[in-house]
């Protein structure tokens, strides 16, 4: 004999019961076919009663709804004439569920008698129309009432399945049974003095594995609306997969902690039989699905699942009158018991001074009241402190039969968490250590899964979420890339790169599976407006683990956000130079936030474009070695307009030119007057561990006083027109010189500057082509001959790739 159970989900449709048929027509043995109510209605049925409890007519509402609801399953599932026989039991049954929840309506009170009494209807109905379509389908098919046969006792209070009495009326039945389908209401039950009970919610597992049990069936299958019991809720976790075999105290633990997919208690019956249970999912019939047995599968992971308990709520008890007095977590425990409070975690100081639970949100003012009220005498005196509650928590629980054999997994799981800024309330370990948990508030739960089910699942595969602001030149080549190649760094770097969020100065739009950077462009013109506060607080909101907030503007306004960013943990790559170079106390504050939220920021583009140089920079320090002095040609921009400007041009259409190709800032003055040059010279001594601020630098323009005091670009450029003869006089003495103009930049000795030089042959800046950069480290390491780093320094692609290799590097951090 074979135990089926099909959940709510699986029986909420009449094409779902279809597929039920379908499922149950290949088998050949006798089957006991439990079945939840219809998906949604238990919800109903407890809503109805007590919108009915507090006098509001529109339970009458929800009546309607339901009864409608089952009448039109019937006509959907039997054929006419066999219609009116299970319309008229559907329609007397709503007619006696009318009178009860009148009865509650009138007195204005609901009991738990009455309220299982009333729920007892959504199981009742289902099982019943369900039993009538498979007879009618011609199936060997009968119904009975599962109150018939599961009877439950008192027991401290609680209804608890009496498996004397209920194994007996099992054996009676089943044995005399000549039914090949039988099918029966999950969940209800009836007291020994035949009153309607329930088992919990969730309690449909718990009867198929109670009849399981009883006639010692060859299985206990759970047909449900995913493929087993997965490595993470597969809601909240896409990544998450079935997990093909486990043992009952794994499934048990992970059950315990929140994996709804098998409602706790239905593993004790059939593991003192040693039935095996199989999860399959309704809607996917062919897949493995889960099975659950004694056997260990040693060979199999160490963390076998992890899973999550919402809506918890943190007691501590505290205080110096607990130290060395026996006795004062049994009263704890004693009153939270007596008032029917579940204790999901315990967790005590080694110190006797506080003692840690927690427990459902929903118990929490009782809890508080009935533990001061016990606790009375002690908090006037002084001894224990008042219990404070803390709301709006989670438990988070890794799971395995093999953690115990395992050292390290606790400090994988929670630096994993740490290194996502999840807060860690309070940490529990099992002792069997099966299960390690651990508290954190509620909104970091989603994140928390999805970090930890990446460390122990995911085969290292590390998921960054990016959020791009400025999608022009250097945005624009940026996303390209990515798009490019995300095949290759998924399959060789183990990275899988997703954009989630963009903006340009119009518009911006999210999309949390991923944008497609297929169509980014058409999307995000037909998103909604752009606001820099709006997109920050989205950022925040969804809360992903890797978050990466990418600057690609040139925007002071988006520079004075990245603080923010950094705080919730979130990392902050930009090509824009202004918060790097702003005061050195905000460029300090940035890089302490970085270090405290476990966030990288990182602006390698700031200096170079896609050159290694703050890279290479970092490593000679963090290797030991001393910067000594920095000579360089910072300014692609300026090296592009020196290098093509001779006497056969003019100054003005070469910086026009410039511009037009992307070379300079969108304000070309700010390349052409020094102060871009400036910042990267600022960032190069502060990198190399200098406190310098821009106004320490000392700028020798070569733009006349004009040129320099200009309002906008089009003022700027005629004012280069005019000064014509000027930039001729600067390139005729250079060339005179056999020297080539070249804007230097230079650290030495504490000091910096910035200005233009005339370089002879020979040196090793003459020959630099193009927008290239060259910087030259001298170091302790490398006194005499420099180190050299040299290559193209602008440009939108070469930018986008070193903003790309920053990505990157976070990716490996
Ligand atoms: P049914 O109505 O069939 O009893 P439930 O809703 O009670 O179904 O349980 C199935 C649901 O359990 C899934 O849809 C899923 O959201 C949730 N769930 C939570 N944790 C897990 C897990 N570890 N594996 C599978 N499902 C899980
Ligand atoms: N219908 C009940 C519930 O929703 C029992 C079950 O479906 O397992 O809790
Ligand atoms: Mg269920």
């Amino acid at each position: 004999m074979k135990v089926l159970k099909f959940g709510g989900s699986s029986v909420a449709k009449p094409e779902n019961i279809v597929k039920i048929k379908n499922i149950i027509s290949t088998y050949n043995d006798p089957i006991i076919l439990v079945v939840s109510a219809l998906g949604g209605v238990t919800d109903l049925l407890l809503e109805a009663g007590s919108l009915a409890s507090t006098q509001d007519q529109s339970y009458k509402e929800i009546l309607t709804t339901l009864e409608e609801r089952h009448l039109s399953t019937i006509k959907e599932l039997l054929p006419v004439t066999a219609q009116s026989k299970a319309l008229s039991k559907v329609k007397s049954e709503f007619n006696v569920l009318e009178t009860l929840l009148e009865g509650a309506f009138f007195i204005g009170e609901i009991t738990p008698k009455l309220s299982d009494k009333i729920v007892s209807y959504g199981e009742l109905l289902s099982s019943y129309i369900i039993s009538e379509y498979l007879i009618s389908e011609k199936l060997d098919a009968e119904f009975k009432d599962s109150r018939e046969l599961i009877i439950t006792s008192k027991l401290n209070g609680k209804n608890t399945v009496n498996f004397t009495k209920t194994n007996a009326n099992c054996a009676d039945f089943f044995n005399s049974s000549t039914k090949k389908i039988t099918v029966c209401p999950g969940f209800i039950s009836t007291s020994e003095d035949g009153v309607s009970t329930t088992l919990g919610r969730g309690g449909s597992d718990y009867t198929a594995a109670i009849y399981a049990a009883a006639v010692d069936a060859d299985i206990l299958e759970i047909w449900t609306d995913v493929s087993g019991m997965y490595t993470a809720n597969p809601k909240m976790v896409k990544q998450a997969k079935a997990i093909p075999h486990i043992s009952y105290e794994e499934a048990m633990e992970l059950s315990h902690f929140g994996a709804k997919v098998l409602y706790p208690p239905t593993i004790q019956p059939v593991l003192s039989k040693g039935i095996s249970i199989v999860i399959k999912n309704t809607f996917s019939p062919d897949e493995a699905g889960t099975l659950i047995t004694k056997s260990k599968n040693e060979k199999g992971k160490t963390v076998r699942g992890i899973s999550h308990i919402g809506n918890i709520a943190l007691l501590s008890l505290e205080g110096p009158g607990m130290v060395g007095i026996p006795g004062i977590s049994k009263r704890f425990f004693e009153v939270l018991s007596q008032a029917d409070i579940s204790v999901v975690l315990i967790t005590q100081a080694s110190s006797e001074h506080s003692i840690c639970v927690g427990i459902s949100a929903d118990d929490v003012e009782k809890a508080v009241n009935i533990v001061n009220e016990a606790f009375e005498y002690e908090i006037e005196r002084g001894r224990i402190k008042q219990v404070i509650p803390e709301k709006d928590l989670a438990i988070v629980a890794l799971v395995g039969d093999n953690m115990k054999s395992h050292q390290g997994l606790s400090g994988k799981m929670f630096s994993t968490l740490g290194k996502n800024n999840v807060n860690i309330r309070v940490i529990a370990q099992g002792a069997s250590e099966r299960n390690i948990s651990c508290i954190i508030d509620e909104k970091d739960v989603k994140k928390a899964l999805n970090a930890l089910h990446e460390e122990f699942f995911e085969e290292n595969i590390k998921q960054l979420n990016l959020f791009v602001m400025g999608v022009g030149n250097v945005g624009a080549k940026f996303l390209e890339q990515i798009k490019e190649q995300r095949k290759f760094l998924k399959e060789n770097l183990k990275l899988n790169i997703r954009v989630i969020g963009m903006s340009n100065s119009r518009t911006m739009l999210f999309d949390e599976k991923g944008i497609d950077l297929n169509d980014w462009s058409a999307k995000l013109a037909a998103g909604e407006k752009a606001d820099k506060v709006k997109f920050l607080e989205l950022v925040n909101s969804l809360n992903y683990r890797n978050s990466i907030f990418v600057d690609n503007t040139a925007s002071e306004e988006v520079s004075k956000t990245y603080s923010e960013y950094l705080s919730n943990s979130i990392s902050v790559v930009t090509c824009n130079k202004i918060a790097c170079s702003s005061a050195f106390e905000n460029y300090s504050l940035l890089k302490s936030l970085a270090r405290t939220y476990n966030a990288p920021f990182l602006f390698e583009t700031n200096v170079g474009a896609g050159l290694p140089i703050i890279d290479t920079l970092k490593h000679l320090i963090a290797s030991g070695d001393k910067i000594l002095k920095i000579q360089a040609v910072l300014s692609g921009s300026l090296n592009f307009v020196f290098n093509n400007f001779d006497d056969k041009t003019t100054f003005h259409d070469v910086v026009k030119q410039a511009q037009e190709e992307g070379y300079t800032e969108p304000d070309p003055k700010i390349d052409l007057s020094g102060v871009d040059v400036m910042r990267k010279i600022l960032i190069l001594a502060r990198e190399s561990g200098n406190q310098l601020e821009i106004s320490d630098i000392t700028n020798n323009p070569f733009l006349p006083e004009e040129s320099l005091n200009t309002a906008n670009n089009d003022e700027f450029f005629a004012s280069l027109i005019k000064h014509e003869a000027h930039f001729q006089s600067l390139y005729i003495s250079a060339k005179n010189a056999d020297s080539k103009l070249k804007y230097v930049a230079q650290f030495d000795n504490g000091k910096a500057s910035v200005g233009l030089q005339e370089i002879p042959k020979g040196h090793d800046f003459y020959n630099l082509e193009g927008s290239d950069n060259i910087v030259l480290f001298y170091t302790e390491r490398y006194p005499n001959q420099p180190m050299i780093i040299k290559g193209a320094g602008a440009g939108a692609a070469v930018t986008a790739s070193g903003i790309f290799a920053d990505i990157i590097r976070i990716g490996n951090f």
